[in-house]
Protein backbone atom coordinates (compact mmCIF):
# COMPACT_ATOMS: atom_id res chain seq x y z
CA UNK A 1 0.00 0.00 0.00
CA UNK A 2 1.32 3.65 -0.81
CA UNK A 3 0.28 6.48 0.92
CA UNK A 4 1.46 9.36 -0.48
CA UNK A 5 1.02 13.08 0.45
CA UNK A 6 -2.00 15.70 -1.06
CA UNK A 7 0.56 16.34 -3.91
CA UNK A 8 1.01 13.00 -4.70
CA UNK A 9 3.97 12.62 -3.20
CA UNK A 10 5.88 10.16 -0.55
CA UNK A 11 5.84 12.06 2.38
CA UNK A 12 9.09 13.19 3.68
CA UNK A 13 10.05 12.44 6.69
CA UNK A 14 13.95 14.08 7.00
CA UNK A 15 15.52 17.10 7.92
CA UNK A 16 14.51 19.21 5.24
CA UNK A 17 13.38 20.06 3.02
CA UNK A 18 9.99 18.75 4.08
CA UNK A 19 6.33 18.20 3.10
CA UNK A 20 4.43 21.51 3.10
CA UNK A 21 0.83 22.02 2.68
CA UNK A 22 -0.92 22.40 -1.02
CA UNK A 23 -1.80 26.24 0.28
CA UNK A 24 2.35 27.01 0.91
CA UNK A 25 3.00 25.30 -2.92
CA UNK A 26 -0.25 27.32 -4.32
CA UNK A 27 0.62 30.56 -2.80
CA UNK A 28 3.72 30.72 -5.12
CA UNK A 29 1.81 31.37 -8.14
CA UNK A 30 2.24 35.00 -8.95
CA UNK A 31 4.84 37.15 -10.93
CA UNK A 32 5.45 39.98 -8.91
CA UNK A 33 8.65 42.60 -9.63
CA UNK A 34 10.86 43.34 -7.46
CA UNK A 35 9.33 46.38 -6.87
CA UNK A 36 5.79 45.34 -6.83
CA UNK A 37 4.16 47.08 -3.87
CA UNK A 38 2.36 43.77 -3.13
CA UNK A 39 5.58 42.03 -3.21
CA UNK A 40 7.20 44.72 -0.92
CA UNK A 41 4.47 44.40 1.59
CA UNK A 42 4.90 40.58 2.07
CA UNK A 43 8.27 41.22 2.22
CA UNK A 44 7.73 43.66 5.18
CA UNK A 45 5.23 41.46 7.11
CA UNK A 46 7.57 38.08 6.45
CA UNK A 47 10.51 39.87 8.10
CA UNK A 48 8.04 41.50 11.24
CA UNK A 49 6.54 37.90 11.87
CA UNK A 50 9.60 36.07 12.08
CA UNK A 51 11.08 38.52 14.84
CA UNK A 52 8.18 38.42 16.82
CA UNK A 53 8.66 34.23 16.70
CA UNK A 54 11.96 34.95 18.81
CA UNK A 55 9.49 37.92 21.04
CA UNK A 56 12.39 40.70 19.79
CA UNK A 57 10.11 43.03 18.64
CA UNK A 58 11.94 46.11 20.22
CA UNK A 59 15.24 44.80 19.92
CA UNK A 60 16.08 42.44 17.64
CA UNK A 61 15.80 43.04 13.25
CA UNK A 62 15.19 39.85 10.67
CA UNK A 63 17.53 40.57 7.73
CA UNK A 64 16.15 37.94 5.24
CA UNK A 65 19.23 35.93 2.24
CA UNK A 66 18.88 34.40 -0.52
CA UNK A 67 19.75 30.83 -0.78
CA UNK A 68 19.38 27.76 1.77
CA UNK A 69 20.43 27.81 5.85
CA UNK A 70 24.46 27.28 5.01
CA UNK A 71 24.19 30.64 3.12
CA UNK A 72 22.84 32.29 6.13
CA UNK A 73 25.09 30.79 8.17
CA UNK A 74 27.82 31.58 6.58
CA UNK A 75 26.81 35.06 6.01
CA UNK A 76 25.95 35.50 9.82
CA UNK A 77 29.66 34.46 10.97
CA UNK A 78 31.02 36.76 8.00
CA UNK A 79 28.74 39.50 8.84
CA UNK A 80 29.57 39.51 12.51
CA UNK A 81 32.70 37.94 13.63
CA UNK A 82 35.59 41.09 12.97
CA UNK A 83 38.42 40.02 10.68
CA UNK A 84 40.74 40.71 13.52
CA UNK A 85 38.10 39.07 15.69
CA UNK A 86 38.10 34.85 16.84
CA UNK A 87 35.09 32.69 17.40
CA UNK A 88 34.46 29.76 19.14
CA UNK A 89 32.81 26.78 18.33
CA UNK A 90 31.01 24.72 19.93
CA UNK A 91 31.06 21.20 18.30
CA UNK A 92 29.28 17.57 18.64
CA UNK A 93 28.23 17.03 14.73
CA UNK A 94 28.62 18.14 11.66
CA UNK A 95 26.71 21.26 11.03
CA UNK A 96 29.26 22.43 13.94
CA UNK A 97 31.86 21.32 12.02
CA UNK A 98 30.56 23.29 9.11
CA UNK A 99 30.78 26.58 10.64
CA UNK A 100 34.46 26.00 11.64
CA UNK A 101 35.31 25.30 7.53
CA UNK A 102 33.22 28.48 7.22
CA UNK A 103 35.90 30.29 9.42
CA UNK A 104 38.42 29.17 7.54
CA UNK A 105 37.64 29.69 4.01
CA UNK A 106 36.51 33.21 5.21
CA UNK A 107 39.69 33.54 7.12
CA UNK A 108 38.45 34.09 10.90
CA UNK A 109 40.34 32.35 13.83
CA UNK A 110 38.17 29.64 15.51
CA UNK A 111 38.87 27.41 18.30
CA UNK A 112 36.44 24.40 18.75
CA UNK A 113 35.07 23.04 22.15
CA UNK A 114 34.05 20.10 21.42
CA UNK A 115 32.21 16.54 22.92
CA UNK A 116 30.69 13.36 21.63
CA UNK A 117 27.95 13.24 19.03
CA UNK A 118 25.61 12.11 21.53
CA UNK A 119 26.69 14.23 24.75
CA UNK A 120 25.41 18.04 24.79
CA UNK A 121 27.18 20.90 24.31
CA UNK A 122 28.83 21.90 27.39
CA UNK A 123 28.30 24.68 29.46
CA UNK A 124 31.11 24.59 31.94
CA UNK A 125 33.43 23.83 29.07
CA UNK A 126 32.57 26.97 27.51
CA UNK A 127 33.00 29.10 30.96
CA UNK A 128 36.74 27.54 31.29
CA UNK A 129 37.41 28.20 27.46
CA UNK A 130 36.06 32.06 27.92
CA UNK A 131 37.66 32.49 31.24
CA UNK A 132 41.09 31.28 29.24
CA UNK A 133 40.90 33.17 26.16
CA UNK A 134 40.47 36.79 26.11
CA UNK A 135 40.95 37.05 22.25
CA UNK A 136 37.73 35.21 21.98
CA UNK A 137 34.81 37.63 20.39
CA UNK A 138 31.81 35.23 20.00
CA UNK A 139 30.58 32.03 20.63
CA UNK A 140 29.13 30.24 18.18
CA UNK A 141 26.42 27.00 18.83
CA UNK A 142 24.28 25.02 16.71
CA UNK A 143 20.43 24.66 19.02
CA UNK A 144 19.60 21.12 17.57
CA UNK A 145 22.59 19.65 15.99
CA UNK A 146 21.13 17.88 12.92
CA UNK A 147 23.55 15.17 12.61
CA UNK A 148 22.16 13.31 15.78
CA UNK A 149 18.85 15.08 16.37
CA UNK A 150 20.52 15.91 19.36
CA UNK A 151 19.45 19.09 21.20
CA UNK A 152 22.41 21.74 22.91
CA UNK A 153 21.76 23.64 26.63
CA UNK A 154 21.33 27.20 24.38
CA UNK A 155 19.91 28.87 27.50
CA UNK A 156 22.82 27.90 29.82
CA UNK A 157 25.23 28.75 26.60
CA UNK A 158 23.76 32.39 26.23
CA UNK A 159 23.95 32.85 30.29
CA UNK A 160 27.81 31.71 30.03
CA UNK A 161 28.05 33.70 26.65
CA UNK A 162 26.40 37.08 27.73
CA UNK A 163 28.80 36.54 31.40
CA UNK A 164 31.98 36.97 29.34
CA UNK A 165 30.96 39.78 27.46
CA UNK A 166 31.11 38.14 24.55
CA UNK A 167 28.43 37.88 21.77
CA UNK A 168 26.56 34.66 20.59
CA UNK A 169 25.96 33.22 17.28
CA UNK A 170 23.52 30.28 16.78
CA UNK A 171 22.47 27.96 14.02
CA UNK A 172 19.10 27.51 15.30
CA UNK A 173 18.16 26.13 11.76
CA UNK A 174 16.55 23.04 12.14
CA UNK A 175 15.15 24.53 15.77
CA UNK A 176 13.52 27.86 14.36
CA UNK A 177 9.93 27.88 14.56
CA UNK A 178 9.51 24.26 16.94
CA UNK A 179 12.16 24.70 19.77
CA UNK A 180 11.47 27.85 21.78
CA UNK A 181 13.94 30.89 21.38
CA UNK A 182 13.01 34.08 23.37
CA UNK A 183 15.19 37.16 23.52
CA UNK A 184 14.12 36.99 26.99
CA UNK A 185 15.78 34.05 28.16
CA UNK A 186 18.11 33.56 25.30
CA UNK A 187 20.80 36.90 24.72
CA UNK A 188 22.42 36.37 20.97
CA UNK A 189 23.69 38.78 18.57
CA UNK A 190 22.67 36.93 15.72
CA UNK A 191 20.52 33.58 14.99
CA UNK A 192 20.27 32.07 11.48
CA UNK A 193 17.40 29.56 10.34
CA UNK A 194 16.35 28.68 6.73
CA UNK A 195 12.27 28.77 5.36
CA UNK A 196 12.05 25.42 4.64
CA UNK A 197 12.34 23.16 7.87
CA UNK A 198 10.21 23.99 11.08
CA UNK A 199 8.11 26.64 9.05
CA UNK A 200 7.19 24.17 6.64
CA UNK A 201 8.23 26.20 3.95
CA UNK A 202 9.58 25.28 0.38
CA UNK A 203 13.43 26.13 -0.08
CA UNK A 204 15.19 29.25 -1.33
CA UNK A 205 15.09 31.84 1.61
CA UNK A 206 16.98 32.05 4.81
CA UNK A 207 17.10 34.38 7.42
CA UNK A 208 18.97 36.02 10.39
CA UNK A 209 17.84 37.51 13.22
CA UNK A 210 20.02 40.39 14.92
CA UNK A 211 20.24 42.42 17.88
CA UNK A 212 20.07 46.02 16.39
CA UNK A 213 23.02 46.62 18.62
CA UNK A 214 25.34 43.91 17.62
CA UNK A 215 24.66 44.79 13.51
CA UNK A 216 25.29 48.63 14.32
CA UNK A 217 28.58 47.17 15.22
CA UNK A 218 29.24 45.24 12.54
CA UNK A 219 30.29 47.27 9.81
CA UNK A 220 33.04 46.67 7.90
CA UNK A 221 33.35 42.82 8.60
CA UNK A 222 31.88 41.17 6.02
CA UNK A 223 34.66 39.97 3.69
CA UNK A 224 31.75 39.16 0.95
CA UNK A 225 29.04 41.33 -1.02
CA UNK A 226 26.29 39.11 -1.31
CA UNK A 227 26.84 37.42 2.30
CA UNK A 228 26.83 41.34 3.70
CA UNK A 229 24.03 40.94 6.16
CA UNK A 230 24.61 44.62 7.22
CA UNK A 231 24.15 45.65 3.71
CA UNK A 232 21.78 43.73 2.87
CA UNK A 233 19.78 45.54 5.75
CA UNK A 234 20.29 49.11 5.60
CA UNK A 235 19.20 48.31 1.53
CA UNK A 236 16.13 47.15 2.56
CA UNK A 237 15.78 49.30 5.50
CA UNK A 238 16.04 52.17 2.73
CA UNK A 239 13.20 51.18 0.34
CA UNK A 240 12.33 47.77 1.14
CA UNK A 241 14.02 46.34 -1.34
CA UNK A 242 16.16 43.23 -2.05
CA UNK A 243 19.60 44.25 -3.04
CA UNK A 244 19.57 41.72 -5.53
CA UNK A 245 16.66 39.41 -7.32
CA UNK A 246 14.30 38.42 -4.88
CA UNK A 247 13.39 34.71 -4.59
CA UNK A 248 10.08 35.98 -4.34
CA UNK A 249 7.83 33.08 -4.85
CA UNK A 250 9.87 31.62 -1.43
CA UNK A 251 8.39 34.47 0.21
CA UNK A 252 4.91 34.39 -0.83
CA UNK A 253 5.13 30.54 0.33
CA UNK A 254 6.58 31.81 3.63
CA UNK A 255 4.15 34.34 4.21
CA UNK A 256 1.37 31.57 3.82
CA UNK A 257 3.77 28.95 5.94
CA UNK A 258 3.70 31.88 8.91
CA UNK A 259 -0.15 32.00 8.69
CA UNK A 260 -0.41 28.20 9.21
CA UNK A 261 2.73 28.67 12.09
CA UNK A 262 0.40 31.45 13.91
CA UNK A 263 -2.83 29.64 13.06
CA UNK A 264 -1.05 26.20 14.88
CA UNK A 265 -0.05 28.73 18.06
CA UNK A 266 3.41 29.30 16.91
CA UNK A 267 5.93 27.34 18.72
CA UNK A 268 4.23 26.01 21.30
CA UNK A 269 1.78 24.55 18.98
CA UNK A 270 3.84 23.19 16.09
CA UNK A 271 6.81 21.96 18.78
CA UNK A 272 3.48 20.20 20.51
CA UNK A 273 2.97 18.54 17.36
CA UNK A 274 6.70 17.43 16.67
CA UNK A 275 7.00 15.84 20.18
CA UNK A 276 4.00 13.55 19.75
CA UNK A 277 5.26 12.66 16.39
CA UNK A 278 8.80 11.70 17.88
CA UNK A 279 7.15 10.04 20.67
CA UNK A 280 4.65 7.63 18.27
CA UNK A 281 8.00 7.12 16.14
CA UNK A 282 10.28 6.49 19.04
CA UNK A 283 7.86 4.04 20.92
CA UNK A 284 6.75 2.26 17.58
CA UNK A 285 10.53 1.79 16.77
CA UNK A 286 11.42 0.72 20.08
CA UNK A 287 8.44 -1.97 19.62
CA UNK A 288 10.05 -3.31 16.38
CA UNK A 289 13.73 -3.79 18.11
CA UNK A 290 15.36 -0.80 16.85
CA UNK A 291 17.61 1.45 19.35
CA UNK A 292 17.70 5.12 19.60
CA UNK A 293 21.26 6.90 19.51
CA UNK A 294 21.06 9.52 22.28
CA UNK A 295 18.75 9.21 25.28
CA UNK A 296 15.31 10.60 25.67
CA UNK A 297 16.56 13.53 28.10
CA UNK A 298 18.84 15.06 24.65
CA UNK A 299 16.42 14.28 22.18
CA UNK A 300 15.01 16.77 20.37
CA UNK A 301 11.70 16.52 18.00
CA UNK A 302 13.07 17.70 15.19
CA UNK A 303 14.98 13.98 13.80
CA UNK A 304 15.80 10.45 15.37
CA UNK A 305 19.19 8.48 14.51
CA UNK A 306 18.39 5.26 15.05
CA UNK A 307 21.46 2.53 15.32
CA UNK A 308 21.63 -0.37 12.22
CA UNK A 309 20.16 -3.18 13.17
CA UNK A 310 22.65 -5.97 13.83
CA UNK A 311 20.45 -8.57 11.73
CA UNK A 312 22.57 -9.43 8.61
CA UNK A 313 19.28 -9.91 6.30
CA UNK A 314 18.48 -6.60 7.27
CA UNK A 315 19.88 -4.12 4.25
CA UNK A 316 19.56 -0.27 4.59
CA UNK A 317 19.87 0.44 0.49
CA UNK A 318 16.62 -2.12 0.21
CA UNK A 319 14.73 -0.85 3.24
CA UNK A 320 15.39 2.46 2.24
CA UNK A 321 13.85 1.93 -0.95
CA UNK A 322 11.37 -0.35 0.26
CA UNK A 323 10.24 2.78 2.16
CA UNK A 324 10.17 5.03 -0.49
CA UNK A 325 7.49 2.68 -2.46
CA UNK A 326 5.19 3.01 -0.17
CA UNK A 327 5.21 7.02 0.22
CA UNK A 328 7.89 7.84 3.05
CA UNK A 329 11.14 9.26 2.30
CA UNK A 330 13.95 8.69 5.45
CA UNK A 331 17.35 10.11 5.29
CA UNK A 332 19.15 8.28 2.94
CA UNK A 333 23.17 8.59 4.69
CA UNK A 334 24.22 9.09 7.88
CA UNK A 335 26.43 11.78 9.84
CA UNK A 336 27.24 10.19 12.86
CA UNK A 337 30.28 8.01 13.20
CA UNK A 338 27.75 5.28 14.31
CA UNK A 339 26.00 2.95 12.64
CA UNK A 340 23.39 4.65 11.77
CA UNK A 341 20.05 5.93 10.11
CA UNK A 342 17.74 9.01 10.71
CA UNK A 343 14.32 9.44 10.62
CA UNK A 344 12.92 13.03 10.87
CA UNK A 345 9.29 13.70 12.90
CA UNK A 346 8.84 17.46 11.53
CA UNK A 347 7.23 18.54 7.98
CA UNK A 348 3.33 19.28 7.33
CA UNK A 349 2.40 15.89 8.91
CA UNK A 350 1.12 14.05 12.20
CA UNK A 351 0.88 10.74 14.31
CA UNK A 352 -1.19 9.39 11.20
CA UNK A 353 2.04 9.72 8.96
CA UNK A 354 3.93 8.33 11.72
CA UNK A 355 1.80 5.47 12.26
CA UNK A 356 1.76 4.79 8.50
CA UNK A 357 5.71 4.97 8.53
CA UNK A 358 6.10 2.43 11.54
CA UNK A 359 3.26 0.00 9.44
CA UNK A 360 5.43 -0.27 6.40
CA UNK A 361 8.77 -0.17 8.27
CA UNK A 362 7.51 -3.58 10.06
CA UNK A 363 5.47 -5.11 6.68
CA UNK A 364 9.54 -4.36 5.02
CA UNK A 365 11.05 -6.19 8.30
CA UNK A 366 8.37 -9.01 7.78
CA UNK A 367 9.35 -9.20 4.06
CA UNK A 368 13.18 -9.22 4.81
CA UNK A 369 13.00 -12.11 7.59
CA UNK A 370 13.98 -9.36 9.71
CA UNK A 371 13.00 -10.83 13.25
CA UNK A 372 14.03 -7.60 15.38
CA UNK A 373 15.31 -3.60 14.66
CA UNK A 374 17.80 -4.31 17.56
CA UNK A 375 21.69 -3.42 17.37
CA UNK A 376 24.52 -5.45 17.81
CA UNK A 377 25.90 -5.57 21.44
C1 LIG B 1 19.77 22.10 7.60
C2 LIG B 1 20.74 22.74 8.52
C3 LIG B 1 21.62 23.74 8.07
C4 LIG B 1 21.64 24.28 6.66
O1 LIG B 1 21.65 23.32 5.70
P1 LIG B 1 21.24 23.68 4.19
O2 LIG B 1 21.43 22.37 3.51
O3 LIG B 1 22.18 24.72 3.72
O4 LIG B 1 19.84 24.16 4.23
C5 LIG B 1 22.46 24.31 9.00
N1 LIG B 1 22.45 23.93 10.28
C6 LIG B 1 21.62 22.99 10.74
C7 LIG B 1 21.65 22.66 12.19
C8 LIG B 1 20.74 22.36 9.87
O5 LIG B 1 19.90 21.42 10.34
Amino acid sequence: MTALSPSGDPWLLTPGPLTTSPEVKEAARHDYGSRDHRFIDINRRVRERLVDVVGGHDTHVCIPLQGSGTFVVEAMLGSFVPRDGKLLILVNGAYGRRMAKICEVAGRRSVLVETGEDVPNDPRALDRALAGDAGVSHVAAVYCETTSGILNPIEAIARVTARHGRGLLIDAVSAFGALALDTCTVRFDAMAASSNKCLESTPGVGFCIARRGALEHSAGNAHSLSLDLRDQYLAMEKDGQWRFTPPVQAILSLDRALHEFEAEGGTAGRGARYRENLHVLVEGMRRLGFETLLPDAVQAPIIVTFHMPADPRFAFEAFYERLRRRGYVIYPGKLTAAASFRIGCIGRLGVKEMRGALAAVESILDEMGVKSGAPAG
